[in-house]
């Protein structure tokens, strides 16, 4: 199986990454890493030199070079293209505020939340040329067009349906960013032949508007394997605001990140932390 660890450069990892990380590596006979960096605002050169140096340290190696999203936008745009010439997304002049969120992964359903003001517009190409706007899918005919919702299937064999309100108008791709976290996702898996999506259960609502957009640009379908989050004892998410020490910080304090790999291989987390309950 051929599996990808994508995280994005927006901080420094911690334990949830590492165990991520390391299924990926175990599952996977070709194991990749791609860098997610398409937000501009958000994405650092030096949090990229992090990853490389916590998987370094974890020792998890991966295969090949670094795929790095940044460096891919034509292929984005090619695929945006395709879903233009078929209908299947409209442009969106509403605030930058109101979609900042869709280009790091949503962590939340996928566009559901958008009240829909620029769907069914009359084509303006002027106001497009001049004004800068998004493009969103317009998932009430994307779902048309595949012919329902589709599901997907997790590696322990389980089927899961997706339904019309996970998809939403989904942004796809903003004025300052070629492709949203889902657009390029879908192309990036497709194209480096990634047969098997291992990644925490809080992308699961991501899912369904992913193997959308896999029907409508004929790309195949993955397994998915969507693993528990690692949370605090309390059960607090990893999260910089909730001070989750960093992979970096617990190497500073002299753990040895092979060790603790192959604790995580066995499920075994270390004082303070635990699974989140499914
Ligand atoms: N870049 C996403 C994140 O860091 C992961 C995307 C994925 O695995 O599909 O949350």
């Amino acid at each position: 199986m051929i599996t990808r660890f994508a995280p994005s450069p927006t901080g420094r990892l911690h334990l949830g990454h590492a165990y991520s990380a390391g299924l990926g590596r175990r599952h996977g006979s070709k194991w990749l890493l791609r860098i997610e960096d398409l937000d501009p605002g958000r994405a650092r050169p030096e949090f990229v030199d992090g990853i490389l140096e916590d998987l370094d340290w974890l020792g998890l190696q991966f295969d090949g070079a670094p795929i790095v999203q940044s460096g891919r936008t034509q292929l984005y745009a090619t695929a945006l293209d395709r879903l233009k010439a078929e209908g299947l997304v409209y442009p969106c002049f509403c605030t930058r505020a109101d979609i900042a969120a869709s280009l790091t992964a949503p962590h939340g359903d996928a566009g559901s939340a958008y009240a829909g003001t620029c769907r069914g517009l009359p084509d303006d190409s002027e106001r497009r040329e001049t004004v800068p706007h998004s493009w969103r899918l317009d998932s009430a005919g994307a779902i048309a067009k595949a012919g329902g919702v589709p599901g997907w299937r997790e590696l322990d064999g389980s089927r899961h349906e997706g339904t019309a309100e996970m998809i939403g108008d989904a942004i796809l791709a903003r004025k300052d960013a070629p492709s949203s976290y889902h657009l390029a996702c879908v192309v990036d898996d497709a194209d480096s032949g990634v047969t098997l999506v291992v990644r925490g259960a809080d992308l699961r609502p991501s899912t369904p508007v992913q193997r959308l957009l896999q029907l409508l640009l004929g790309l195949p379908e993955p397994t998915y394997l969507h693993h528990s989050l690692v949370t605090h004892e309390d059960g607090r998410r990893l999260a910089k605001r909730d001070q989750a020490p960093t992979l970096a910080a617990m190497r500073e304090a002299g753990v040895d990140g092979r060790a603790l790999a192959a604790q995580l291989a066995m499920d075994n987390l270390p004082t303070g932390y635990r699974f989140a309950l499914p």
